[in-house]
């Protein structure tokens, strides 16, 4: 297999025996395939520390993250319900975009990419404006790799009594996440990224209780999530051709986290992995764009060296040309790039990706 290794927030590196769970044609009626997506549902919820019984559900979605989010924007808020957003990142700001698109009273509290939103100014906002019913908040904005404090958002919303949506797209299966202590209401991630599967999909963990509460308020057809809620309780389908291969390298995935000691076992690869990034490239000199404590071990940017010698579309190739893919920069200030430490890596894959940059740092002098 000559694959490049990714080094990005998704698609990721999968292992061979996930890419060779695709390897059959399974119909959206078959009884193995409904099966299987019932137990991927159940194992998702249980991955969230929560369960059927106690309340919660799984609807999964076709398509990329993006459209898992937007199920969860155009079909939670009612026709006069009001948005509250924190954004510190590309992600944040998406979130805002997809209100306004779809006529959504909104309103957003901002800060710099390398700070995380204020506890106190949610707690403040939230006094000021009892219209709001709705919050969004980003777990790990995976524009700079900083982790957002979701439980202390999840406390001051719960006593407002609004409810919660978190997007932990880039995190779930890969840091901890308690949606009952975090009060979180919704929380969207993707087959592609820390579980480790393929792209295909997105999935909505949620309360049945808010789950409900979305009937008739979808302002789309195909992002309807209570419709596809009530579709795959009723018969166990999808209302449109479902992944069928991306759930089937899926399933795969789940084992193959399940083998690897859960989210728990998973945090520790990745943690691991950031660790030798992270003191390798600091070996190099390069200088990481956020301070330690707000840095979490998903993805790491480093900004660039301030060499005159050095030039990121050069310095990605060179890498590419060595079997190995980093990430441009998102950040609307300050020139960056990011290199991700999730997908199936280990350390040994990290220190070769260090020792192909010292390699490349002297060839291009900077
Ligand atoms: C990757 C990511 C998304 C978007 O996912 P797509 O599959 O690219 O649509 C959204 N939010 C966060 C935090 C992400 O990391």
């Amino acid at each position: 297999m000559s694959d490049k290794l990714l080094f990005t927030p998704g698609p990721l590196t999968t292992s061979l025996t996930v890419k060779q769970a695709m390897l059959r044609d399974l119909g959206s009626r078959d009884h193995e395939f409904i099966a299987l997506v019932r137990s991927i549902r159940s194992s998702l919820i249980a991955l969230a520390e929560v369960g059927q019984e106690s309340g919660y559900d799984c609807v999964i979605m076709q398509g990329a993250g993006t459209f898992g989010i937007e199920t969860v924007i155009s079909s939670a808020i009612a026709k006069d319900g009001h948005l509250l957003l924190l954004v510190n990142g590309a992600y944040g700001k998406r979130m805002a975009q997809m209100a306004r698109i779809h006529g959504i009273r909104h309103d957003v509290l901002e800060c710099a990419e390398n700070e995380v939103p204020s506890v106190d100014a949610l707690n403040d906002f939230l006094n000021a404006n009892p219209s709001v019913t709705h919050i969004a908040a980003v777990h790990c904005e995976t524009t700079t790799g900083i982790l957002n404090p979701i439980q202390d958002y999840g406390a001051v919303v719960a006593r407002h009594g609004k409810h919660y949506f978190v997007d932990a797209m880039s995190s779930f299966g890969g840091i901890p996440i308690d949606m009952r202590a975090c009060h979180i209401d919704f929380l969207v991630s993707s087959s592609n990224k820390c579980i480790e599967g393929v792209p295909g999909f997105s999935f909505i963990l949620a309360s049945k209780a808010a789950l409900l509460e979305c009937e008739g308020r979808a302002r789309s057809l195909s992002l309807d999530l209570f419709a596809q809620w009530k579709g795959l309780e009723n018969d166990g389908q999808f209302r449109f051709t479902p992944p069928t291969h991306a759930l089937l390298a899926y399933h795969q995935a789940i084992s193959e986290l399940h083998d690897e000691g859960g989210v728990e076992g998973r945090a520790a690869r990745y943690a691991a992995n950031h660790a030798a990034l992270s003191a390798g490239m600091a070996s190099l000199g390069f200088e990481e764009y956020l301070p330690k404590e707000k840095q979490t071990h998903i993805i790491t940017t480093f900004r660039y060296p301030k060499s005159e010698r050095f030039d990121f579309k050069e310095f990605y190739d060179r890498l590419n040309d060595r079997g190995l893919a980093i990430y441009p920069g998102k950040l609307t200030q300050g020139d960056c790039f990011r290199i991700g430490n999730i997908g199936r890596i280990y350390v040994a894959q990290v220190a070769q990706l260090v020792a192909a940059i010292r390699e490349v740092k002297a060839e291009m002098g900077f």
